[in-house]
């Protein structure tokens, strides 16, 4: 167990009062343990020394100065302070904006650590404007030189060095009550150190081989437990095992021979894959990974087939009640003829026929229910669940997901995706997901073609959407805002609705965002299915799985406010059925280089997996959906992307340490650290600060 120091409030530690506390409280420091994993960001090197000569290349000094001359620029109340200083290399003036009572401070002949940053040559000398500086004392160790100086992520009033103040107390008043987790082999195997060391020189580093220790060790660990709880989950699935089934397919056949189409290749292995899954004694957990418009949805419901062919009940969960309620549309279509009951629940439907409905549900004479996740709501009762379906499970959270575990008697799990990830973050992530991945697209699909189009061309967008409509197309608009804000000036929704009603007068305009009603989205979509209206205003809610082959064009305003899922995603909806589709991207005259890069990758491909990889290299894995859904992003040190090797070693120690000692297998994951835990004298050695 974790000793109870550490679990201290934090204004256990001088100096933090209720103001100080609201501060941190917002960074997420509650507690003692919490302030010492407030990592810093990055680290000021004021180790290595940077002479003023070679200021003006690298734009930075780092040197001990002699304070040579004190004059003024400007004058009267607008006067500033220069402050002409000296290191064995050559002079450098200090501007003062603001703050000419450092006169007092530099006195003239006294020395000065000093730290500048934005070194320039100006009016032919060199000047610096930012800059912090501390007193030279002979035989005394400076507190803020010499070393390299933490930077945090701050909040309201606090500052670096209230900061760097309060870690150093807790890491002397604590950091003997912090243990190590790791196992001394693991330690020993990787050059690690003990956690309490780490902390000490994560935060308060002697030099840059010890700091990458430090953060080699925090690391690893926080992987490795990572790592354990996923192997954990892998090797528990194994120990329950299920009866083996012999399940028909006949139905399954029979639905598949009546389909308008042939099934790809991909989707075929796919439904294989899972009546294999289904038939074996291992409880199933794949994941079916394909790009949007794949047919991954027709494959979730074909496989529920077989399932409720043998008596068992089948749940759907979708992530809007928009795309459930068009699952089940479609999901009643297919399978109303064979006689499978299906049903629609949603968290807004009135308490009567909710009621009615989970009576139903309870009996058995519902073989199919789809929803969002009121599924799984606590009143929500199976008469015998024995398959969970997640589409597009990406958009879940892990707290939805983890509601699903405790309905039915183990069920058969289900995923869904079009967000590919790797395989390693796919293993690291899910731990022992198996994994089907459509790639082939139905035939007849052209790739979508997708335009770049800066602001002020809209015209010739709206010329082109008028061909398409008078083709009897139908079209989507997408804006990043609802309604107009005022701190940002952007299209929004609301307003081009108005506007588009206009242009397009002799065309029916609808809008949906995510504050209509329900009833009245449901309605729209309706009808824009059916074909009742020609276009459709709508924020990003239209981004998940609406399906209406009949849309060819997207255009998407202020494209460069999207991030690249949702643009691929977006254009998604268009390109579905047989018709050429087009996707135009309007954006505005400030791009960043990396929106930029986003509107380019769409431009060149429509492949999901590289557009995924793409997004991978640009945000970093925190900020792709499916990753940060997971739950596992609460990561205080750790980069799935930047550290996979680290993953994958991390892995491997982890299983093995599983399989060499079972007994772990049921404990709770605190229970590891004391079995392992080793208090190490605490290091008296590290660096002071004032
Ligand atoms: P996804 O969920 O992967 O985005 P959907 O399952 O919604 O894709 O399928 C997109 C559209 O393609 C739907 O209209 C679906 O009926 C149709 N479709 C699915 N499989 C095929 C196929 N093999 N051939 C032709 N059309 C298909
Ligand atoms: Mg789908």
């Amino acid at each position: 167990m974790f000793l109870n120091e550490l679990n201290y409030p934090v204004d256990r530690i001088k100096g933090i009062g209720t103001e100080t506390l609201k501060d941190l409280k917002n960074l997420g420091i509650l507690d003692i343990k919490s302030l010492l994993k407030h990592y810093p960001i990055r680290w000021e090197d004021r180790l290595t020394s940077s002479p003023i000569s070679s200021g003006k290349s690298t734009g930075f000094v780092n040197t001990l100065v002699k304070v040579i001359e004190h004059s003024y620029i400007g004058f009267g109340s607008k006067k500033t302070l220069k402050v002409l200083v000296q290191d064995k290399t050559g002079y450098l003036s200090l501007i003062c904006f603001g703050r000419n009572f450092l006169e007092k401070k530099l006195p003239i002949g006294e020395y000065f650590y000093i730290y500048g940053s934005n070194i320039q040559y100006k009016f032919s000398e060199l000047q610096c404007s930012s800059f912090e500086f501390e007193k030279y004392i002979p035989d005394t160790e400076p507190k803020q030189f010499n070393k390299l100086l933490p930077i945090y992520k701050l909040s309201g009033k606090l500052t670096q060095h209230n900061l760097r103040k309060f870690i150093y107390s807790s890491l002397v008043l604590y950091g003997e009550h912090v243990t190590t987790e790791l196992p001394r082999s693991i330690l020993d195997k990787y050059n690690l150190i003990d956690k309490n060391r780490a902390l000490e020189y994560i935060h308060f580093p002697m030099d840059h081989k010890i700091l990458s220790i430090a953060k080699k060790t925090l690391i690893y660990e926080e992987l490795f437990h990572l790592q354990l709880i996923t192997g954990k989950k892998v090797i528990n699935r194994d120990v329950k095992p299920k009866t083996k089934k012999q399940l028909s397919t006949k139905l399954q056949e029979r639905l598949i021979n009546k389909l308008p189409f042939d099934l790809t290749k991909d989707q075929k292995a796919a439904i294989e894959d899972i009546i294999r899954d289904l038939n074996s004694t291992k409880r199933m957990n794949r994941l079916v990974q394909g790009d949007v418009g794949s047919g991954k949805t027709l494959v979730a419901l074909l496989s529920a087939i077989p399932i409720i062919e043998s008596g068992g009940q089948v749940a759907l969960m979708a992530p809007t009640e928009l795309l459930a309620k068009q699952h089940s549309e479609k999901a009643y279509e297919l399978l109303h003829s064979v006689g499978i009951r299906t049903a629609f629940i949603s968290g807004n439907i009135k308490s009567s026929s909710r009621k009615i409905l989970l009576t139903e549900l309870e009996q058995g004479n519902i073989d199919l229910i789809i929803g969002t996740h009121a599924l799984f709501t606590q009143d929500v009762i199976y008469k015998k669940l024995d398959l969970i379906i997640v589409d597009e499970q990406h958009r879940f959270g892990v707290k939805q997901r983890m509601s699903l575990k405790d309905k039915g008697d183990n069920p058969d799990i289900l995923l869904m995706t079009a967000t590919p990830i790797p395989r390693t973050l796919t293993l690291t992530l899910f731990g022992d997901l198996d994994v089907s991945t459509i790639k082939t697209m139905p035939v007849g699909r052209k790739p979508i073609e997708t335009h770049l189009s800066r602001i002020g061309n809209e015209e010739k967008v709206y010329d082109f959407i008028f061909k398409e409509l008078i083709k009897g197309r139908q079209v989507y608009f997408v804006y990043p805002l609802i309604e107009q804000s005022e701190k940002m000036n952007l299209k929004d929704a609301q307003s081009m609705y108005e506007n588009l009603q206009k242009i397009f007068s002799s065309y029916k305009v609808a809008l949906i965002h995510s504050k209509v009603s329900e009833e009245d989205k449901e309605n729209s979509m309706n009808d824009f299915n059916s074909g009742k209206i020609d276009i459709l205003v709508a924020t990003s809610v239209v981004e998940v799985g609406v399906d209406v082959p009949n849309a060819t064009v997207m255009v998407i305003e202020h494209a460069e406010r999207f991030g690249l899922s949702a643009l691929h995603q977006l254009r998604g909806r268009v390109g579905r059925g047989n018709h050429q589709s087009y996707c135009f991207l309007i954006y505005s005259n400030l791009l960043t280089d990396d929106g930029k890069k986003r509107l380019m990758t769409m431009k060149n491909t429509n492949d999901g997996f590289i557009i995924s990889q793409e997004d991978l290299k640009l945000r970093g894995p925190g900020d792709i959906a499916g990753i940060k859904q997971s739950g596992f992003m609460q990561f205080s040190i750790a980069n799935l992307v930047r550290d996979i090797d680290i993953i994958e070693l991390a892995r491997e120690d982890a299983f093995k340490l599983l399989k060499d000692d079972p007994g772990l297998l049921s404990q709770e994951n605190s229970s590891l650290r004391e079995l392992y835990s080793v208090a190490p004298p605490f290091s008296s050695n590290f660096i002071t600060l004032g």
